[in-house]
């Protein structure tokens, strides 16, 4: 038998999350974004369930050509546009949309012969300060791009540093209207924080992530209250069970000492699966559908979850580590980080299957 973990992703709860990004996003198209094997959950499976966007957005040109491959149809951005001159042939090859971000891929543009005509995406950095054209820089590429005879549409982006935090997206708002305000072309701003929160920075095309996964970008809103359907879940089981008398202590390090009797589960999960290794004693697990804690450190392979108050529990009982019944941004909070970060890390050994 195969260790008892799987991740199983459903098709229902990404469409269902799509038409909630969907309904936000009134009139605004929408990009559903797919990097990162979208986000854990599968590129051609994500692809398959978001039929209903506009289009699809990814990294890498291995991910984009798997789309096409695929059967995808749809317009497919590329977030961080081109990485080498012969990139350029790829556009053409798989039709994508590009970001351009930077003079230096402005030059290889026109440096290269595009044999079909591409829509293109100017990045203007607003005030994050990682990719964008500045204001000085803006201009010459933009017109250079506006003459370049292969390129079709144009259309502004932009991507806000705190939309999710207290800073919210004015100052970065007011700083890109203002650098873009001579250009008449289309725009695109938010992400799914912007999208849920700020409506006045929609523009015309939309770029949700997190929120598509049943994920909430806000640390005080959960993913419920706004709707939202979590697609992954996470499930092992119990491979053994440990009773321990007070003063015993458990796993690597020693690191958690009963403090009364303590009735131990060993599950089939640990660090080399995902699960994030800092998650400390407290933070939530289901076993057997009940609420309880893991205890301990997280091994490599196997996690000690806490079953003194769930007598049924023994070899073979189902445990929950994310997703129905227990938010991946509930666990990764505990562990001080984003459910982001915890999807994208489901490694390759954990088995992914779908939901009925
Ligand atoms: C990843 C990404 C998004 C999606 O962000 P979420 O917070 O997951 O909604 C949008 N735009 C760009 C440029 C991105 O890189």
């Amino acid at each position: 038998m195969p260790r008892p973990i799987r991740a199983t992703i459903s098709a229902s709860a990404l469409a269902h999350n799509l038409s909630v990004a969907g309904k936000h996003a009134g009139n605004a198209k929408v990009w559903a974004v797919i990097k990162a094997n979208a986000y854990g959950h599968g590129l051609e499976r994500a692809a398959k369930a978001f039929a209903a966007a506009d289009g699809l957005a990814v990294l890498d040109f291995q991910e984009a050509a798997r789309l096409r491959i695929a059967g995808i149809t749809q317009p497919i951005l590329m977030l961080e546009g081109i990485f080498k001159p012969s990139d350029v042939a790829l556009l053409d090859k798989y039709a994508l949309t590009p970001v351009f971000h930077s003079p230096a891929q402005v030059e290889m543009l026109r440096a290269a012969t595009l044999a079909s005509a591409i829509d293109v995406y100017v990045k203007v950095n607003s005030g994050m300060n990682r990719l964008g054209f500045s204001a000085e820089t803006l201009g010459a590429a933009f017109n250079a791009l506006r003459e370049h005879p292969r390129v079709r549409q144009l259309t502004l982006m932009t991507h806000f540093a705190d939309a999710d935090g207290a800073s919210g997206v004015k100052a970065q708002l007011d700083w890109f209207q203002e650098m873009t305000k001579s250009f008449s072309a289309p725009r695109s701003l938010a992400n799914s924080a912007a999208l849920l929160r700020f409506p006045e920075a929609h523009g015309d095309w939309v770029r949700p992530g997190i929120m598509l996964y049943g994920c909430s970008p806000f640390a005080d809103r959960t993913a419920e209250s706004l709707g939202l359907q979590p697609a992954m879940t996470l499930t092992t089981e119990i491979i053994a069970t440990q009773h321990l008398q007070p003063g015993e202590r458990i796993g690597y390090g020693f690191s958690y000492e009963a403090v009364g009797e303590l009735r131990i589960g060993i599950i089939a999960c640990g660090y080399a699966d995902g699960y994030p290794r800092h998650a400390p004693t407290g933070t939530p697990v289901l076993v057997n559908g009940k609420r309880t804690r893991i205890v301990g450190r997280v091994s490599m392979d196997m996690i000690t979850v806490d079953i003194s108050e769930i007598p049924e529990a023994t070899i073979g009982t189902p445990v929950t580590l994310w997703g129905e019944g227990l938010s991946a941004d509930e666990v990764a909070a505990s562990a001080g980080t984003l459910s982001y970060e915890l999807l994208c890390a489901l490694a390759p050994r954990v088995p992914v299957g779908e939901a009925p």
